[in-house]
């Protein structure tokens, strides 16, 4: 006889299939498991073996951390999508950007001489929290997180001594709008964090053409649990501060990581990126329709706006499809967005961990059709409350 099958706090039935309707639902983390029906597809030709004895050594045969292969088909990437230069650029890999933001910053923060103060990080708000978490994490004596960029901008310091690092998201986390630098003079560096240049997020309106830009295998194949991430670097001397940052903290990233990065990116770059970019720019669509649908009703509530415009790679105008939602809470009385939403059982990222106010909270739209329907179904509930009380 079966044992009686013992199901997760959330569902219930036979074999565990059906989802108890108050079962709170985490739309907190980023995972972009949104393309998986994609990769579900493609099983067989995404697919890499590695035998036992194959890619065993440090090193590739040209002597480097680096499949030159993997490089070649990146540069293509960028070429098919058209949101990149990679002409005079330098490529280099990390395990995800988040080790390459490091790597960045590093190079970035050292200076010539031992006695100039520290270099200051700093980005607009909101902001990705990563930037200030690793900076206040490895508390370098040549670097300190400094904040906002327009607080510094409009502080009117007479001081070109100081170095300055700007991190510029574009498209933004969490509000999905396409960033400039704020700021610029001969003593500013800037990081173009690039993860969510891809057309499932946004029109692809320019192709980047920056002096660090930094993309991540997580937004653009969906695979984060890889743990890749690639940097264009234009400026030698940077590059190989940032090669010799990887080399001692990883010696390079992972052979087979690399290997099945090559078959990921060679199954999206065989058509041009035309299947995977309107699978997932489809699925975001949709969700957008139908979370406008929900909000739409509400006065409660608000969502980010973000006007169209000209996608290079899709050959029209079209809507900004964000990997998150960017929800205000409109009420007084509801100063605290995030527990708002966390007493209806949703639970989203505080606002404040963006660096603004606590009557935002983001909510991650890129994860599974289950949670996202989920999501929904839990948004539906709390806009009606809402209704009921009006
Ligand atoms: N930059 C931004 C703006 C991100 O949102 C994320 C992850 N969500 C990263 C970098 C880190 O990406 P990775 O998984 O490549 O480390």
């Amino acid at each position: 006889k079966q044992p009686p099958c013992e199901c997760n706090d959330c569902y219930t039935g036979k074999d565990c299939s059906i989802l108890l309707s108050d079962c709170p639902v985490n739309a907190n983390s980023g995972d972009p498991l949104f393309l998986e029906p994609f990769w579900m597809r493609q099983a067989e030709s995404s697919a890499a073996l590695v035998s036992g004895w194959h890619r065993m050594s440090y090193i590739y045969q040209d002597g480097t951390y680096m499949s030159e292969a993997l490089e070649t088909v990146i540069r293509k990437l960028h070429s098919v999508v058209g949101n990149a230069v990679t002409d005079n650029r330098f490529v280099i890999f990390g395990s995800g950007s988040t080790q390459l933001l490091a790597a960045a910053v590093h190079a970035l923060s050292l200076t010539n001489s031992s006695s100039s103060p520290p270099a200051r990080l700093l980005a607009s708000i909101p902001y990705y929290a990563m930037y200030k978490e690793q900076a206040e994490f490895f508390d370098s004596v040549h670097l300190k997180f400094e904040g906002d960029a327009f607080v510094w901008k409009n502080s009117e310091r007479d001081d070109n001594t100081t170095q300055v690092i700007e991190v510029v998201t574009s498209p933004n986390n969490p509000d999905g709008k396409l960033k400039r630098a704020v700021l610029d003079g001969p003593n500013v560096k800037t990081i173009h964090d690039y993860a969510y240049y891809w057309p499932y997020f946004s029109p692809i309106t320019v192709p980047a053409d920056e002096e660090l830009s930094l993309f991540s295998l997580s937004k653009t194949t969906g695979h984060a649990g890889s743990r890749f991430g690639w940097g264009l670097v234009k400026d030698k001397s940077v590059y190989e501060k940032m090669k010799r940052y990887i080399t001692l903290t990883s010696m390079g990233v992972s052979r087979t990581t690399q290997l099945h990065v090559l078959q990921l990116l060679n199954v999206v770059v065989r058509d041009g990126g035309e299947n995977i970019f309107h699978f997932g720019h489809e699925t975001l669509k949709k969700r957008w329709e139908t979370l406008n649908k929900v909000f739409s009703r509400s006065t409660r509530f608000s969502l980010q706006k973000i006007k169209p415009e000209y996608c290079n790679y899709f050959k029209k105008v079209r809507d900004f499809t964000p990997a998150y939602a960017w929800v205000k809470c409109e009420r007084p009385e509801d100063a605290n967005c995030y527990e708002i939403f966390k007493e209806a059982k949703i639970t989203g990222r505080d606002g404040k961990v963006f660096g603004t106010e606590e009557s935002f909270v983001r909510l991650s739209l890129i994860r599974s059709q289950d949670d996202f329907d989920h999501l929904i179904d839990m948004l539906k509930k709390l806009v009606i409350v809402e209704g009921v009380e009006a």
